[in-house]
């Protein structure tokens, strides 16, 4: 069986207890995990706020962090088949997405290590012939970092490469839903060459390590990514030392097709856009929201591409939709569609759970015109179940997105730009993909409101919000 361990103050140890984790393609457990317990978290916390004061670091420049971060993406880069491999072993997430993946996660530390020497402070023109006044950029301090098991690998990357960038110190704490690919990236970031204790890896339950974390005197901010009933208990225990957070959560993200897109692109992206992943995805595409004009024939497309989506095993390059990664969000996922089923849902395509060793879930349509009630239209899944409604006119369209109490990411699909920036201009969302849907860059910033949290990464201003100003006054 195989054998992962934490990583604090730049050593590798078991922690206070073991877990077994399970591989979502057979239901088997195939490693075992350390659970970080209370001691183990007080010794991460110690170990990066020792690394956060210590010289090397402290001191260190912004360039050479750079440089730190650069090869730290060239050995992500040398590792990726291995990163790959255990992140569908653990998670279930087909090897051809892991893959793909781990070449952006590289991509976006490439990106943090050259923003590392531009994150600049300002000087201040005050009023005064004798005073000089600059502000100073400093790094926030130590940084508890805590992440779901969908590509945990990239959920990390966006708050490890600018947190470093900015000269902060770290504790992730991965998920206890496989956490095998964020400990065996702990094993290559050891070989980047940083001070021990800058990042510090460990994995536990959220309730006893995760709660330790977030609530630790010693945590200066939280980076936060999960579901928005976690993100609760997160914001409470932090509210303790009033540390500052930032919370990715969930979504419920409207796809709006009007009858004059091209349809074909406008099919393919729904597809890709609520199955990738097995829809375990926040930005999951998981409400479509069709003009009654095309909606039969968009229907009808989509169900033919769904009946021939390849579903199978998580390693095999062919399949398309794998398992899910837990079984429990295998119950919830047919619990939801039984319950919209019953309110006057309509299946168009799949609906049961596979009856196969695994976590299995098939890409499944819920036709939910006659069913505004339906469960599946505000609950996230987190599984691969696109709902359906059908609107006349434009302003009911916009009506229906914005009937959510997320606000994370959205899709228009339409050849009028008129009517494209209309809706840009009246979704609420952190994000619109017009006439695309999932594209990502290391540029463009990331995240929502309302239930879908607050802050935003990706982009200069998730490195500046690992930063707090210091006001410099100097009489002359
Ligand atoms: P989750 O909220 O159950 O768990 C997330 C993390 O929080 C895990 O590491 C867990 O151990 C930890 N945790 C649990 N209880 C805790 C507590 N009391 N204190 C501190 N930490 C605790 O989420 P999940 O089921 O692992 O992931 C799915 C959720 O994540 C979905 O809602 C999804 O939309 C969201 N998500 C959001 C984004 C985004 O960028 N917005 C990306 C991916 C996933």
């Amino acid at each position: 069986m195989d054998h992962f361990q934490h990583y604090i103050g730049g050593a590798f140890s078991d922690g206070a207890a073991r877990f077994d984790s399970v591989d979502p393609a057979t239901g088997q457990v195939w490693a075992t995990m350390p659970e970080a317990r209370a001691e183990d978290v007080n010794a991460a916390v110690d170990a990066a706020e020792a690394a956060f004061y210590c010289a090397e670091w402290a001191s260190m420049t912004a360039t050479a962090r750079g440089k730190l971060l650069y090869r730290l993406a060239d050995l992500l880069a040398d590792n990726a088949a291995r990163l790959a491999e255990l992140e569908t072993r653990d998670t279930g997430k087909i090897i051809r997405e892991t893959s793909a993946q781990i070449a952006y996660v590289a991509e976006y530390y490439r990106y943090y290590a050259g923003l590392a020497d531009k994150i600049e402070g300002a000087h201040l023109p005050i009023d005064k012939p004798d005073m000089d006044v600059w502000l100073r950029r400093e790094p926030i301090g130590v940084v508890a970092a805590v992440v779901p098991w969908n590509s945990q690998l990239f959920l990390s990357a966006v708050k490890i490469g600018p947190a470093l960038a900015a000269g902060c110190t770290m504790v992730v704490k991965a998920s206890e839903e496989g956490p095998a690919p964020m400990l065996e990236f702990a094993r290559i970031f050891d070989q980047a060459g940083f001070p021990p204790g800058v990042l510090n890896v460990i994995t536990g339950f959220g309730p006893e390590c995760g709660s330790v974390l977030t609530r630790h005197p010693k945590i200066d901010h939280v980076a936060f990514t999960g579901g928005p009933e976690t993100a609760r208990h997160v914001v409470r225990n932090s509210a303790e030392n009033l540390a500052s957070t930032s919370l990715e959560l969930g979504g419920k993200s409207p796809f709006i097709v009007f009858e004059d897109a091209d349809i074909e692109s406008a099919v393919n992206a729904q597809i890709s856009g609520i199955f990738a992943a097995s829809g375990q995805s926040c930005v999951a595409g998981s409400r479509l929201v069709v003009s009654n004009k095309i909606k039969s024939a968009f229907l009808a497309r989509l169900k033919e591409k769904a009946q021939v989506i390849a579903i199978g095993a998580p390693d095999d390059m062919a399949t398309e939709v794998g398992p899910l990664c837990t079984k429990r969000q295998c119950e919830t996922a047919q619990d939801l569609v039984d319950a919209s089923v019953a309110v006057g849902a309509e299946l168009v395509v799949g609906g049961q759970a596979l009856d196969r060793e695994g976590f299995y879930f098939p890409p499944t349509i819920l036709d939910c015109s006659n069913a505004p009630d339906a469960p599946c239209l505000t609950n996230e899944f987190f599984g691969p179940v696109l709902s359906v409604t059908g609107f006349d006119t434009e302003a009911e369209a916009l009506a229906i997105a914005n009937d959510t109490a997320f606000g994370l990411a959205s899709g228009v699909f339409t050849k009028d730009l008129t009517r494209a920036h209309r809706m840009i201009r009246g979704i609420r969302a952190g994000i619109v993909w017009v006439n695309t849907y999932r594209a990502v860059s290391p540029i463009a910033p990331f995240g929502g409101h309302g239930l879908s949290g607050h802050g935003r990464e990706g982009g200069m201003q998730a490195a500046l919000d690992y930063t707090k100003v210091k006001a410099v006054w100097l009489r002359t």
